[in-house]
């Protein structure tokens, strides 16, 4: 797996995919720059090398040229955060972006406009990448986000550099985190998996039945499995049609040694609603006009039973409606079960949907060993799939 850390960039000319498709105010002020943030290393190992940084990336989903998403709104905040004034290429091919390319020093830094004003990104068109490829000496790809994603930026241009392709470090570290969670982990492994419905877990839970001793089953998905196992779950959240599918990972689990955790108590409310009237019921028996939103304090005392075995953690998807602080509490114990685990020498990866929000809101992130960047991307690789971004890569 080659790196920037194999090359050395004195005076070429790094064309970069990054994730800069970040979240900007009606003032197109950047909300959050975490992602500027985590290309920040990649960047500056090849300034520091004496080459110069050509950043491509997209911004939300214009439809064509739509000033709104233009990528001149960061060019303040990315100065800001690598600590160089960034030059900007008003398009991201052609005369515009070439000529401002072979104007770029040793040092330097040109941000190209977003890509996505090109349809040819998206659609993968090959001369499109073609033309991309004429920015560079050397393409690098930092943007775990998009790398589920066979766009033209993210995986096709990697053929016009055979030899001179890399991974960045922020997505060599999320490469390496999956690697450490799903095929050179240290047992025993776990999973936890919550969020909303089985339907979109299925292919993940599938997939780590293979790698890992453990699986928490938590949040939404806890009542289709109780309901298949003959339990009444009265209002909450449930998957009627994929019962037998629970039955049969039930089955599959216990072939394969896999021990499964599922919340024995829950907090039932009357009303999906935060000043709901709430009562610790049995998962098993849950009254018609009820509904459980959380895990309660048995199913949590065993969870934390469980995390304290595991050398190995994957957290994906919180253990109940978190966004409703009534209904938050079991996955901030959750977290701070891992938190504790992490601290006696455990890894865990912490990726995949909405976990992330609820790591970063809950102020778990420097708490973890790792929070992945990357939602879609993150599933993709946890169900198995290879992604085109690494694979053009790898190639
Ligand atoms: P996911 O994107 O699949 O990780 O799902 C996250 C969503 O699952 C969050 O918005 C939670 O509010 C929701 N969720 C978790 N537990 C429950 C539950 N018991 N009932 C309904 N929704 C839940």
């Amino acid at each position: 797996m080659k790196t920037i850390n194999d090359f050395n960039f004195q005076d070429k000319k790094a064309l970069i995919r990054v994730d800069f498709n970040v979240p900007l105010n009606n003032e197109f002020e950047v909300t959050d720059d975490t992602r500027i943030q985590s290309a920040k290393s990649t960047i500056i190992k090849i300034l520091e090398d004496g080459g110069s940084c050509v950043l491509m990336s997209h911004l939300g989903r214009p439809k064509g040229v739509d000033e709104k998403y233009s990528l001149k709104h960061i060019v303040d905040k990315v100065s800001e955060v690598i600590g160089v004034q960034v030059k900007f290429a008003e398009d991201c091919v052609g005369h515009t972006a070439e000529d401002a390319v072979a104007d770029l020093k040793s040092g330097e830094i040109l941000l190209l406009e977003n890509l996505r004003f090109h349809s040819e990104e998206k659609s993968g068109d090959e001369d499109f990448a073609e033309q991309l490829s004429k920015l560079g000496d050397i393409y690098v790809n930092d943007a775990f986000g998009t790398a589920h994603r066979a766009h033209a930026s993210t995986a096709v241009v990697a053929q016009f550099f055979p030899e001179n392709k890399c991974f960045g470090n922020l997505l060599a570290k999320e490469i390496e985190s999956i690697d450490k969670v799903l095929n050179n982990s240290e047992k025993p492994v776990l999973a936890v998996l919550g969020g909303a419905k089985v339907s979109s877990k299925i292919t993940v839970i599938e997939n780590i039945l293979d790698k890992v001793d453990h699986l928490i089953i938590g949040g939404g998905m806890t009542f289709t499995f109780v309901k298949a196992k003959g339990g009444k779950v009265g209002n909450s959240i449930c998957e009627d049609d994929k019962m037998d599918l629970a039955l049969e990972i039930l089955e599959k689990a216990k072939a394969k040694n896999v021990q499964i955790h599922i919340p024995v108590d829950v907090v039932g409310a009357d009303n999906f609603a935060n000043d709901a009237n709430t009562q610790v019921l049995d998962v098993t028996q849950i009254p018609e006009g009820w509904q459980g939103l959380d895990a309660g304090p048995k199913s949590l005392a065993n969870f934390e039973e469980v995390v304290n075995q595991c050398k190995t953690i994957l957290w994906n998807g919180p253990l109940g409606v978190f966004e409703m602080k009534t209904f938050s509490k079991g996955t901030i114990a959750l977290g701070n079960y891992i938190e504790n685990a992490t601290k006696n020498g455990a890894f865990s990866l912490v990726g995949g949907g909405d976990s992330v929000a609820a790591v970063k809101q809950f102020g778990f992130a420097d708490k973890v060993s790792y929070v992945s960047t990357g939602g879609g991307a993150m599933l993709e690789s946890l169900e198995g799939k290879t992604l085109p971004g690494i694979e053009a890569i790898l190639n």
